[in-house]
């Protein structure tokens, strides 16, 4: 999950790293007050997630609570590379900045550990800098265990050729800035610029977190980050009944049990589309080994309120949770829909496979429901429900 950069300045000032005092505000009048409240001058910055917001024009310096208001004003509404900006932070001004700085920690999945990645040549160019001169971009595991110590602070400094009279300042921020990134779980933690200003501190100026949301569990004070309104209504559904549900673009929604039968399934589907005007699949919904007919009836509830779902493949092979069950469960589920009021008006393929098969597919013959179609190939199946989707 990925921050916005004032709640990423809050998680920054509560471990201590180095920040300026801000305010986030939704309307151009509250820039005046929030920024008579920093001493009469602010920098008014677009609160958007995605980076680049210096070049679009999304941070603008203001030197009166009036500039402020009309800046929030050009600000607010603007659309920073398809983002819509609807807050603004009201930050500090920082004193004059002589060096831009870039600073971050990352997990290294490649690498199976933590990278430090440093550099004096930070600010808005830092992707062109590790491009063009990877050489001024430092890297540097960093060992789960031992973590950053202020000697491994140092070491890190020293790599990435800090000036002497900043070096102990950075590796004060990098120390603390660790602390930001396994306190909170997160996956990366970035500042750039950290700034070295004029009166020689060194200011975190921008910041960039994203969190680990395999953590949330023991993460409580997190939940505050989600942005509900930004979430697909979809998935905020499936993620309420526990089912593990992504929304796509296509026409054919997916059940399946098992991510690996899942994610091959939306290749066949994705396949099969191409002989039937370029349909494809509509989700990913893995509704795991106990297909239950609740389970059922809550994925198929999900995926037939996707007003682009035109048809839907139901793909099972059965394993611990045997074909029979899986097919009751398919029976049952369009039931306990039906007595909702939510009567199934869409086309379902299904496809049963592995233990009990045989007594699955009878199961579903005889309840001879005008909707359902079986089907007892994968292909076969992917290439019906892509047809029935097209028909539509
Ligand atoms: P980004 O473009 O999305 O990374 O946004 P940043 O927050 O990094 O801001 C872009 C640039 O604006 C920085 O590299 C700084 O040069 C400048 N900037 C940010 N905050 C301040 C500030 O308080 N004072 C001044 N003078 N410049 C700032
Ligand atoms: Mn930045």
């Amino acid at each position: 999950m990925d921050l916005f950069e004032y709640q990423a300045r809050d998680l920054f000032a509560k471990h201590g790293v180095p920040v300026l005092a801000g305010e986030v505000i939704d309307t151009p009048e509250a820039a005046r007050e929030a920024t008579e409240k920093l001493g009469g001058k602010s920098v008014v910055k677009a609160q958007v997630k995605v980076g680049g917001r210096g070049k679009a024009g999304g941070v603008k310096l203001a030197a009166t609570p009036d500039e402020a208001v009309a800046r929030a004003t050009d600000i607010l509404g603007m659309d920073i590379k398809g983002h819509t900006v609807h807050k603004v932070m009201i930050a500090e001004t920082a004193p004059e900045i002589l060096e831009e700085y870039y600073v971050s920690y990352l997990l290294d999945r490649t690498n199976r550990t933590f990278l430090a990645m440093a550099s004096v040549a930070g600010g808005m160019d830092i992707e062109q800098v590790a491009e063009e001169t990877p050489e001024k971009l430092a890297k540097v595991p960093v060992n789960a265990n031992e973590g950053v110590t202020i000697e491994k602070a140092r070491e890190i400094v020293a790599l990435a050729k800090f000036p002497a009279e900043v070096a102990e300042k950075v590796a004060e921020v990098l120390v603390t800035l660790w602390k930001t990134f396994i306190a909170e779980d997160a996956l990366l933690v970035e500042v750039n610029p950290l700034a070295k200003v004029a009166n020689g501190d060194v200011i975190a100026l921008d910041g960039k977190v994203s969190l680990d949301e395999n953590a949330e569990f023991r993460q409580p004070g997190h939940e505050e980050f989600v942005d509900h309104a930004a979430a697909n209504p979809l998935e905020a559904a499936a993620k309420a009944k526990n089912l593990n549900y992504v929304k796509l673009d296509g026409e054919v929604g997916i059940i399946g049990n098992g991510a690996g039968l899942v994610m091959s399934t939306l290749d066949v589907v994705a396949y099969a589309g191409e002989n039937h005007g370029g349909v494809k699949p509509a989700n990913f919904l893995d509704i795991g080994g106990g297909a239950s007919a609740a389970v059922m009836a809550n994925g198929l509830e999900i995926i037939l309120g996707d007003p682009d779902v035109k048809s839907v493949f139901v793909n099972v092979f059965g394993g611990i949770t045997a074909c029979d069950e899986v097919a009751n469960g398919i029976v049952q589920a369009l039931q306990l829909l039906a007595d909702k009021g939510e009567a199934v008006t869409k086309p379902l393929v299904v496809r049963l496979d592995g233990n009990n098969a045989e007594l699955g597919r009878k199961i579903l013959s005889d309840a001879n429901h005008p909707l359902v179609q079986r089907v007892d190939t994968m292909d076969g199946a992917a290439d019906k429900a892509a047809e029935l989707a097209a028909a539509k």
